[in-house]
């Protein structure tokens, strides 16, 4: 049983904050503290926690004080990265949160063509470091999103055909075991943990920081990204499809149901309209971008067509703006596709077409490339053989829509099951409502292998806020 301290509760509380605060560097902010409220705050606006303490860590010293701290006081223990976990696993009601978002060391040899990160690190701020020697390792397309989260669930992004998902240029981590040990796990030193920790999640320890294998990328690429009426979708998804099917791997491509957004940067005529955009980076010779991905916006009459040369620093910020920080109600859920043929097509088509708030982003993505060819048994990640992964990405502001949005998503991906490979992708685990049955359709045959390995490194299940692998009784 862990122990929630209650605000109230606050002798006890000012006696642990203050015995955490003296072993620690960084700062442990209590509810009493002007930064609380800031703190506690996660990506996802539908999440409000109080913990109890937010540990600042701000080394792995604090780390391995605030692991020990947590185990031997039976605390709640919540691990934060960049925060963007939908399910909101970073924080917690009444418990420790350790906060890494503060540790954001980089070191990059170009020479060797390899970053260290801390687990702190931001896509956006790892790129911005590797692309000063025009290189980049494998993240998310979103720049905000924290470098830890990602990794440890896979990674997928716009180098995934090329280069494969994240945790395949993932060569090593550091990180602190639930028993407060300080390890290195890699191909050569802890591998089954190594194994684990590509795709495992935050199950088996608090990872301090990430070695990644870089490749030359940019700094300019070609951004592919017309978007066409939605009535369209019918004939445009099967040209997609096609058209991907003999693509070169450097053009990495998702399709979107989405809505233009009503804001300044779109024709107002266009406000709110929903559209299917054919979305891509190709990442080759800049001089070939153009004719590799102009099939793709002549597949019908785009309404806007945003494609064009950008650097890949700007790309990797596209995004941004549309997914806020605690502003808006996120739930992402996923399920693999076992093909994209013309029935599975017309599944997806009607609720796609009329989503109940216009923000709700429906994405399509086209995988296999470098991901397929890595051995499935060589990570704990699975859903390498899918080429298609549907996500439901709901994005809403009013907090009133929130039972109906959820209706609808999961309306929607239960459609979708009848079509689906029978796996989902850890990282977009919606509030993570099924609990062990979500792990174990994510897991399939690799759960029994990582039951294990949690039982061996956190028998007391000290880290359970997450998409969360029991360990063994
Ligand atoms: C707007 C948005 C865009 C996204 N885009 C993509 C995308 O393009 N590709 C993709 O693959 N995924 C994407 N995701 C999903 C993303 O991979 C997950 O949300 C991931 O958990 C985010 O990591 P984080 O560090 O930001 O999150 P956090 O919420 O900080 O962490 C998530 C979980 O990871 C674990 N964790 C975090 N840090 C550590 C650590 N140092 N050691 C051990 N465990 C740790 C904890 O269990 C924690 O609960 C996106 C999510 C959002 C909200």
């Amino acid at each position: 049983m862990s122990i929630a301290i209650l605000p109230d509760q606050s002798e006890r509380l000012a006696e642990a904050v203050q015995s955490l605060q003296q072993q620690m560097q960084g700062q442990v902010i209590s509810p009493s503290h002007p930064e609380y409220d800031e703190a506690r705050r996660v990506w996802n606006g539908m999440i409000d926690k109080y913990p109890a303490m937010i540990a600042r860590c701000a080394g792995v010293a604090d780390v391995i004080a605030a692991v020990n701290f947590a185990r031997e006081r039976d605390f709640l223990v919540a691990v934060r990265g960049g925060g963007h976990n939908v399910a909101g696993h970073a924080t917690c009601d009444g418990g420790l949160v350790i906060d890494l978002s503060g540790m954001k060391g980089i070191h990059v040899d170009p020479d060797k063509r390899v970053a260290r990160a801390q687990a702190g690190v931001t896509w956006g701020e790892l790129d911005r470091e590797t692309q000063v020697f025009g290189l980049a390792a494998p993240g998310g397309v979103v720049s905000t999103t924290g470098i830890a989260g990602l990794t440890l669930g896979g990674g997928m992004g716009w180098l995934r055909r090329k280069h494969g998902l994240t945790i395949d240029s993932l060569l090593s981590v550091n990180l602190v075991t639930a028993r407060g040990e300080y390890l290195t796990a890699s191909e050569n030193e802890n591998a089954e943990l190594f194994w684990g920790l590509r795709g495992g999640g935050g199950n088996f320890g608090v990872v301090t920081s990430f070695e990644y294998r870089l490749h030359p990328v940019g700094p300019m690429v070609t951004l592919v990204m017309p978007w066409y009426p939605v009535e369209d979708a019918k004939e445009l998804l099967p040209k997609w499809r096609d058209f991907m099917k003999e693509a070169p791997e450097e053009l990495s491509s998702s399709a979107y149901f989405w809505s233009i957004p009503a804001t300044p940067d779109f024709p107002e005529e266009f406000h709110g309209k929903r559209v299917v955009i054919l979305g891509g980076v190709y990442t080759g010779p800049l001089e070939d971008g153009e004719r590799i991905t102009r099939p793709l916006r002549e597949m019908g009459r785009p309404l806007l067509d945003l494609s064009g040369p950008i650097s890949w620093t700007a790309v990797q910020q596209g995004f941004d703006q549309f997914f806020p920080k605690g502003q808006r109600q996120y739930y992402f859920k996923s399920r693999y596709l076992a093909n994209l043929d013309d029935e599975t097509i017309q599944a997806l088509i009607p609720q796609g077409t009329k989503p109940p708030a216009p923000s709700i982003l429906i994405v399509i993505w086209h995988n296999g490339g470098a991901a397929r060819r890595v051995d499935a048994e060589k990570t704990a990640f699975m859903g390498r053989d899918a080429t298609y992964l549907f996500s439901v990405d709901a994005i809403w502001d009013d907090p009133h829509q929130t039972e109906e949005v959820l209706d609808y998503a999961r309306a929607y991906l239960a459609e979708m099951e009848a079509y689906s490979t029978g796996g989902l992708y850890v990282n977009f685990p919606g509030l993570g409502e099924e609990g062990e049955q979500l792990v174990k359709d994510a897991y399939g045959a690799h759960y029994n292998r990582l039951v294990a390995l949690k039982t061996r490194y956190d028998p007391t299940n000290l880290f359970r806020l997450n998409q969360n692998i029991k360990p063994a009784l």
